[in-house]
Order: structure tokens, then sequence, then C-alpha cells
């Protein structure tokens, strides 16, 4: 199964439209939804929590910045705004709203694939995990996340987790060592309507310790902070074990 990032295009144009959807679909790694409407934008937003975010601010039913901030309010997902509108004031609100990128139509494709690139990579350091934001990796003790692949490698075993296992451990090691509280965790993943209620995060724990975690019972690369959330360690749980003298990632064979 391919993974990829999910990319809202909001744009009321048709030809823009289609062209924007085209030019990501086409790069091949994006998931790309579109709204026509602020309303229909919104909807999508809450519900499909994507990566990143392209708004017109010329919309039929409300202004592009309404959807800016109502969207601020609950999620930092990238918003790149594409607009025609050419004052400094715009472009000034637009920042100040919250968006992190003005892009001026007409379009410059490259630049526009360009700065999504910036984008996904920011909202990728966002945990300041500084060897994410060098090598698009974290690695501890026999677990890697690597970022540009959107995969888990277990002794540098593909550990085939699901787009939302992914999503989900990828999350736990931009804050590794900190503890993420579950409701956090639920907003960034589900979206602000996601029932409180935590079990659909419990199943996918469940899941990705079978996967990662030698004893899934005691597991010892993410961890439950009972009645808080989660908290991916920062440091080799092999360290303080001495029949494991060497912690690395050893060799594929050929
Ligand atoms: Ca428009």
């Amino acid at each position: 199964m391919e993974f990829s990032c999910k990319i809202l295009v909001i744009e009321d144009d048709p030809a823009t439209r289609e062209m924007l959807v085209g030019l990501l679909e086409e790069v091949g790694k994006y998931d790309v939804i579109s709204a026509e409407t602020g309303k229909d934008a919104e909807i999508l937003a809450n519900s499909h929590c994507p990566d990143v975010i392209l708004l017109d601010l010329g919309l039929p039913d409300m202004d592009g910045s309404s959807v800016l901030q109502s969207v601020r309010e609950w999620s930092c997902v990238p918003i790149i705004v594409v607009s025609a509108r050419t004052s400094e004031a715009d472009k000034v609100n637009a920042l100040e709203n919250g968006a992190d990128d003005y892009v001026q139509k007409p379009i410059c494709t490259t630049e526009l694939l360009a700065r999504i690139r910036v984008a996904l990579r920011h909202s990728r350091n966002s945990g300041c995990n500084t060897s994410i934001a060098l090598n698009s990796c974290f690695k501890v003790g026999r677990l890697v996340i690597d970022y540009r692949k959107y995969r888990v490698f277990v002794d540098g075993v593909d550990a085939n987790l699901t787009q939302n296992e992914f999503k989900l451990v990828a999350l736990l090691g931009q804050y590794a060592g900190q503890v993420l509280p579950y409701e956090d965790i639920i907003r960034r993943m589900w979206g602000p309507n996601a029932p409180a209620d935590n079990q659909i995060l419990r199943v996918n724990m469940t899941n990705i310790r079978r996967k990662i975690e030698k004893d899934p019972a005691h597991p010892r690369y993410i961890f439950t902070e009972n009645g808080v959330g989660y908290r991916m360690t920062d440091h080799d749980p092999d360290d303080e074990q001495e029949d494991t003298p060497v912690c690395r990632i050893p060799e594929k064979a050929h």
C-alpha cells in the first residue's frame, strides 16, 4: 500500500481547481481532495484532517479568510493561500489570520509545488526534533520512522503500518520524550468533531504495538501514561540491557 500526504484544494473556479488537482495528482505522492465552497471546505478539513490546505480567498459563500480562521481554531495544518488578490494588505491579512504562505495567481506550478514541499517539511519539524529536521528520519533503538517514505522500520524491516497507524507513530516521534495527551492526538488525527472517547485510538495503538514491539504487553517504544496520553521514548531501550551490546539497524542481506 502506497502512503501519501492528503492535500485539500479549496477553489471555486472549475478550471483552476481541475488544474490544481491534476497537477498534484501527477506528482504521484499526494492524495487530493477538493472543495468549491467555504462550507464544504470546512466540512472536508474537519473530517479528513489534510496535511496541507491550498486556499482561494474569493469563495462564493464566504471569504477564504473565514475558512482560515475556523480551521486555525483547532488545527496547525499548513495553509497556503493561492489568490489573485495582489494588495499587500490582503497578503498581510492572510498571514496574520494564520496562513503559512501566500502564492499569487496566475500560478507558477513549480513554485507552488516547492512551497508545498516546504510547508510539509516545516510541519514535520514542528516538534523541534532535530533528527527529523536534518534527515527526515527519527531513530530510536531498532525503530526508524522515515518521514519521507511514510514508513516505520523495525530492525530494517517495514512494519507495514496502515496510514492512520503511521500518522500516529509519526506524530509521537515528532514529540519523542514528551507525553501527548489523548485529546490532542484525537484532534490532530480525526479533527475537532471526533468523539473524545479514545477507543479508536486504543485500537490503533494495540495494532501498532503488535507490529513494532517485541512484547506488545510490555512496550519499550511507545508508553501509555495512564489517563493522560502516549509518549514515544527518546532513548534506546536496549541501552540498559547488557546482553545486547550493539544496537544498530542491521545491513540488509543481499
Ligand atoms: Ca475564487
